[in-house]
């Protein structure tokens, strides 16, 4: 039999190293900009479009490449940066597979041109599918500029499963920002589409920071400074009243490169141990040196994971260090006495009344009677006194409102005032507040107290929850059934409304800014949306290119339904935003009525029933939803008198 076994040709091998080393447009943004730094460039210009999916053009000053070199730096294992294996060892570059170059011409087009300062004229080449297409002598300014057009070309599979531009931009910025933020010493720019998104000069590794995350990054950076044998770490880490929801802005660069480690970001968080609000991120930009014979970074192609010989060591300095400098600037709370006590309270009972609170005496409770009959009195008793409780704190919270936010207004506003506290007690995440409400119909214990002693007293309550979805209350002329969602949304809708036209919302600080990202035309979109949301009660900051930064919300929802509400804005406008103001304020105010609203299948306390149905009466127009659709329906006693009768 013949040998089956052969070599295979070096286009297919390229493409073959291409799946290891390059998977997405942000592949090639990482390895062109590490070989302009590599090139020792001093300004590298980043110019991508459709999210690097139709070019990714680097365009550097550095040391430029010679005729040669040009031609063959597309070759597999050609690299200038090591000669013998001993070279692995003291790696001062961030290449040495040689590899990039042959695989990204493998699977895209791509044009190079370079000049050496020295030389009069330099090189054009223009590579398709590793095939040399043309190569030519050319006028150019020293330096290399690599442009990878139309990538995965030559595979379709690859091409599809692309993500949207949304998220293959969202990759990009990341590379963009790691390597930016390793090298302050040189000038970055970054351009797509024709807009430029980042101009950083040289500089230090603060001001890079702040020209990366944003203006007020500046006074919220405490800096780490340590020199060991074994270990220098210099940079900033975020002091703890500013960390974050998400893990965003933690940055570790180990020799000038970006790496992850799962056990150096957990001696930064024991660092902080006792400093974090639960599950908050500090953000940090840690920049260590260490001996490059002490480090393999020979792990994974793309290099981000990283091996230490004394891994132990790094751990005991970097947490230390850290603690020393949050203890330093004053941030650690030992030393921290006139902290604002508002920061440790949750903003929603920042903004309550303060209650005098009061002794519920159960005059007939007697300790000789039978203990069943005890138990079950005192269950009904707090049952009503929570009842009785929560009906004078709503009036007080209500009185609040109509006292601060609202004051100014007709008093046809102040029953609508009053159903703010719906919100305030409507957690229904929280099992608390639906165990103690006193009646539910599904609670067998309950419904049998009926027939019991305290019945008088529990025919107080006027309205009753049916399936999560109806209150239905008894009028004068027999009962009124409301649809639970259809009348919070009218109430909500007419707020938002009032707010909008009158300009008079109230807002609640959040204690730890919300970070929101959005595709670049979703930002357009909220930036235009940006005044009318402000008068509901939004406070943002100054946002940046791929995310906004919210600091205040309107007081009648979460911090968490955020996202919801902008996420339904954003779907209810993404045909556009109608021209006139009424009709803009109409619909945002309808689509944040629609995601805020109550859904069917929440439950509400007795509380909250009855300040949907007095809120839903207090409404201009109460008896259509704003997606006009009834919110209630009424039923007379003759009519269940004839139901009776057949
Ligand atoms: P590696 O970076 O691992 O050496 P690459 O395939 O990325 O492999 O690059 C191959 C070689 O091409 C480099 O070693 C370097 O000599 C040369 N080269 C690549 N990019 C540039 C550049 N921007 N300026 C000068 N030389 C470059
Ligand atoms: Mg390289």
């Amino acid at each position: 039999m013949s040998s089956i076994i052969q070599l295979l040709p070096d286009h297919v091998a390229n493409q073959i190293a291409a799946g290891e080393v390059v998977q997405r447009p942000a592949s090639v943004v990482k390895e062109l900009l590490e070989n302009a730094v590599d090139a020792k460039a001093t300004d590298i210009k980043l110019i991508i479009k459709d999210a690097g999916k139709s070019l990714v053009q680097v365009i550097d000053n550095g040391v430029g490449m010679t005729v040669t070199d040009a031609r063959l730096c597309f070759a597999r294992h050609a690299t200038s940066k090591i000669r013998l294996a001993e070279d692995l060892f003291s790696l001062g570059t961030k290449g040495f597979r040689g590899e990039a170059l042959a695989s990204i011409a493998a699977i895209a087009h791509m044009e190079l041109k370079t000049k050496q300062d020295q030389d009069e004229l330099g090189t054009h080449i223009i590579i398709e599918g590793s095939k040399f297409v043309s190569q030519e002598v050319a006028v150019l300014p020293k330096g290399t500029s690599f442009a990878v057009k139309n990538l995965f070309f030559n595979i379709p599979a690859r091409r599809n499963f692309l993500k949207s531009d949304t998220v293959e931009f969202r990759h990009v910025m990341d590379e963009f920002q790691r390597v930016a933020l390793a090298h302050p010493n040189i000038h970055f720019s970054f351009y797509h589409n024709g807009s430029e998104l980042y101009n950083l000069p040289a500089s230090g590794y603060r001001q890079r920071i702040v020209g990366i995350m944003s203006g007020k990054t500046n006074e919220k950076l405490v800096p780490v400074n340590e020199d060991t044998e074994i270990i220098n770490i210099q940079g900033f880490v975020c002091k703890p009243e500013f960390a974050k929801k998400n893990r965003g802005e933690q940055f570790f660069f180990v020799n000038d490169r970006f790496i992850k480690s799962g056990y150096l970001h957990h001696a930064v968080m024991s660092a902080y141990d006792g400093l974090l609000k639960d599950g908050s991120q500090p953000s940090y930009f840690l920049y260590l040196q260490v001996p490059p014979n002490t480090i393999d970074i020979n792990i994974h192609p793309t290099k981000t994971e990283i091996k230490f010989d004394d891994e132990q060591a790094l751990y005991a300095i970097l947490r230390a260090s850290i603690k020393h400098s949050l203890g330093q600037f004053n941030v650690a709370p030992v030393l921290d006495f006139d902290r604002d006590a508002n920061l440790d309270t949750p903003y929603h009972y920042k903004d309550m009344e303060a209650e005098v609170p009061t002794i519920q005496v159960d005059g007939t409770f007697n300790p000789f009677t039978d203990d069943k009959t005890n138990q079950h009195y005192s269950k009904a008793s707090s049952g009503t006194s929570s009842s009785y409780s929560s009906g004078s704190s709503s009036s007080g919270s209500g009185s609040s409102y109509s006292g601060s936010s609202y004051s100014g207004y007709s008093k046809r506003v102040e029953p609508t005032a009053s159903w703010e506290s719906l919100y305030v007690g409507l957690d229904t995440e929280n099992p608390e507040s639906i165990e103690s409400s006193p009646f539910t119909f599904e609670n067998e214990e309950v419904t049998s107290s009926l027939f019991n002693d305290d019945e008088v007293e529990q025919a107080t309550q006027k309205t009753y929850q049916i399936h999560k979805k109806y209150i239905v209350s008894p009028i004068k002329s027999g009962m009124v059934i409301v649809d639970q969602q259809r009348a919070h949304q009218r109430i909500l809708y007419e707020q938002f409304l009032l707010n909008m036209t009158v300009n008079q919302a109230a807002s609640q600080q959040l204690l730890f800014p919300l970070d929101l990202f959005y595709s670049a035309s979703e930002m357009k979109l909220i930036e235009e949306l940006k005044p009318s949301l402000a008068t509901t009660g939004f406070v943002f900051d100054e946002s940046k290119i791929d995310h906004v930064v919210i600091s205040g919300i309107p007081v009648n929802i979460t911090e968490s339904e955020v996202p919801l509400v902008i996420e339904q804005l954003l779907s209810d406008l993404q045909d556009g935003i109608p021209a006139n103001s009424y009709s803009q304020n109409d619909t945002i105010a309808k689509s944040m009525a629609k995601s805020l609203a109550v859904k069917t299948g929440s439950y509400l306390t007795e509380k909250e029933q009855d300040n949907l149905v007095n809120g839903l009466f207090a409404c201009k127009d109460p008896n259509i939803s704003p997606f006009q659709k009834p919110t209630f329906i009424t039923m007379r006693v003759e009519d269940i008198d004839k139901k009776f009768a057949l």
